[in-house]
């Protein structure tokens, strides 16, 4: 569950700015850059999973943005922003009030979705958008029992 909102690679203050805050107001769900780099690197390793695979759980309608079917591993690309990165989190200063509320809600959801696919035999694997691809590839493949993958230079 990503956002639309720019890496924080790209800029230094990211949440600011009038087209960013349009970006985040509209909360489009799209297949993001950390997203696809981790589905390449996972597809490259040989891994054969389902992207944006729905899960029903009791009470919770979860979509993972991979899904491993057989050993049920259900992968997960935070978006620093929506998720509340300890690293790049923010709390916009407009609308402050919407956004902390709105911010916490999206984290309770988090812990709901982890708690709820758990009890349901998953194994749950969260990773940031600000993580290399590689290292998020790598903790899915050592869920898996496979060797990890060379980390590029
Ligand atoms: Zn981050």
């Amino acid at each position: 569950m990503s956002g639309a909102v720019p890496s924080p690679r790209a800029s230094g203050s990211w949440a600011s700015g009038e087209g960013v805050r349009r970006s985040m107001v509209s909360n489009r769900r799209v297949d993001t850059g950390p997203e696809r780099a981790l589905r390449s690197a996972l597809f490259q390793a040989g891994v054969r999973f389902r992207k944006d695979f729905r899960i029903e759980c009791p009470n919770l309608k979860v979509r993972a943005d991979v899904a491993i079917l057989g050993p049920r591993i259900a992968v997960f690309v935070d978006g620093c922003f929506w998720h509340r990165c300890p690293d790049h989190g923010t709390n916009p200063k407009t609308n402050a009030e919407f956004w902390a509320e709105k911010l916490d809600r999206n984290v309770d959801r988090d812990h709901r979705v982890n708690a709820a696919l758990a009890e349901s035999g998953w194994t749950v694997i969260r990773s940031w958008e600000h993580e290399r691809s590689e290292l998020a590839a790598n903790r899915v493949l050592v869920a898996l029992g496979r060797g990890v993958i060379a980390e590029a230079p």
